[in-house]
């Protein structure tokens, strides 16, 4: 299916500019340099659909890609989170933006929350589980680049995220392990993300 068409649709900087909700979406977020860019050029096995966070100004948009020809849902690129020199004023623009999306996107079937697999569970991720979990969508947890530790390491944290993902309403218990580097957990993860789609 994604061997399909796979397209850039438009940049959404403001609710107003989101495309018409006529096919189900789902939505990939993370922390800034989680990997995002990586992870969705894998799913659709392009090099570069979604380009690596370069314009500062872009990293605060909504992206929407459509998959299938005729359209058969979308992927959304969210915002990066938790730059650390981010000004206050942006963060709550950021924070508007994503939980108004969250709250009222009736086609929104699925969120998928990235984490590198190095660094485990942070207080920003902690921060957007929590507004997914009041938003009542439910959300799959992908650790990402797998490949960079040894695989104890790997089943250590993957352990302690599960655990905590137990306790959040709207999270999926079982993770998705991957790298997009490696190509490991890819052809799984598009799956679920398929039949989270169309299922
Ligand atoms: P984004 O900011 O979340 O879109 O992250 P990018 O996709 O731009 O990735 C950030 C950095 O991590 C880049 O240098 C990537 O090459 C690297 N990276 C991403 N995924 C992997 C992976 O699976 N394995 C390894 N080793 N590096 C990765």
């Amino acid at each position: 299916l994604f061997s399909g068409r796979v397209e850039f649709l438009l940049s959404a900087p403001q609710l107003k500019f989101l495309p018409d909700p006529t096919v189900p979406e789902i939505a990939f977020c993370g922390r800034s340099n989680v990997g995002k860019s990586s992870l969705l050029n894998a799913l659709t096995g392009r090099k570069a659909i979604a380009r690596a966070s370069v314009t500062p100004g872009r990293t605060q948009e909504l992206n929407f890609f459509e998959v299938g020809e005729p359209t058969l849902f979308r992927l959304v690129d969210m915002p990066g989170y938790g730059f650390a020199k981010a000004p206050v004023k942006v963060v709550e623009r950021w924070k508007n933006l994503v939980k108004s999306y969250l709250r009222g996107r009736q086609v929104l079937a699925r969120n998928l929350v990235l984490v590198d697999s190095r660094h485990g569970l942070k207080e920003v991720d902690r921060e957007m589980m929590r507004m997914l979990d009041e938003a009542a969508v439910g959300y799959r947890i992908v650790l990402t680049k797998a490949d960079k530790i040894k695989a104890s390491d790997l089943e250590r944290v993957a352990n302690s995220v599960a655990d905590e993902a137990r306790k959040h309403p709207a999270a999926f218990p079982e993770l998705h392990l991957t790298s997009a580097e490696k190509g490991m957990g890819i052809a799984a993860l598009r799956a679920a993300v398929v039949a989270d789609a169309l299922g």
